[in-house]
C-alpha cells in the first residue's frame, strides 16, 4: 500500500511551480484541489506506479511517498 503525503504548508502551489507533480507522473495519478488559496496535490494511490518521480522532482520537497525506494526516477 502506497502512501502519498503532502505537505500542504510547505507546496507552493501548482500554479507557482508548474503543476511539477501531475505534469511528470505516467499514469495521471495526480490532481489539484484549492487549499489556502493554492493548488495543492491529491493522489490517486491505487494508480500510482511507486516511480517516486513527484517526490523527488518537486521544487520545494513538498511530497513524501511512503514507503521509500533507493531506485527511484529522477530527472
Ligand atoms: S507538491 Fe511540489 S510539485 Fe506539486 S504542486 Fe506543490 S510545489 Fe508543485
Amino acid at each position: 500500500m502506497v502512501e502519498f503525503l503532502i505537505d500542504k504548508e510547505r507546496c507552493i502551489g501548482a500554479d507557482a511551480c508548474g503543476g511539477t507533480c501531475a505534469r511528470i507522473c505516467p499514469p495521471d495519478a495526480i490532481t489539484y484541489e484549492e487549499w489556502e488559496g493554492k493548488k495543492v496535490p491529491v493522489a490517486d494511490t491505487e494508480i500510482c506506479m511507486k516511480d517516486h518521480g513527484c517526490e523527488n522532482n518537486c521544487p520545494v520537497k513538498a511530497i513524501t511517498i511512503l514507503p521509500p525506494r533507493s531506485d527511484s526516477r529522477d530527472f
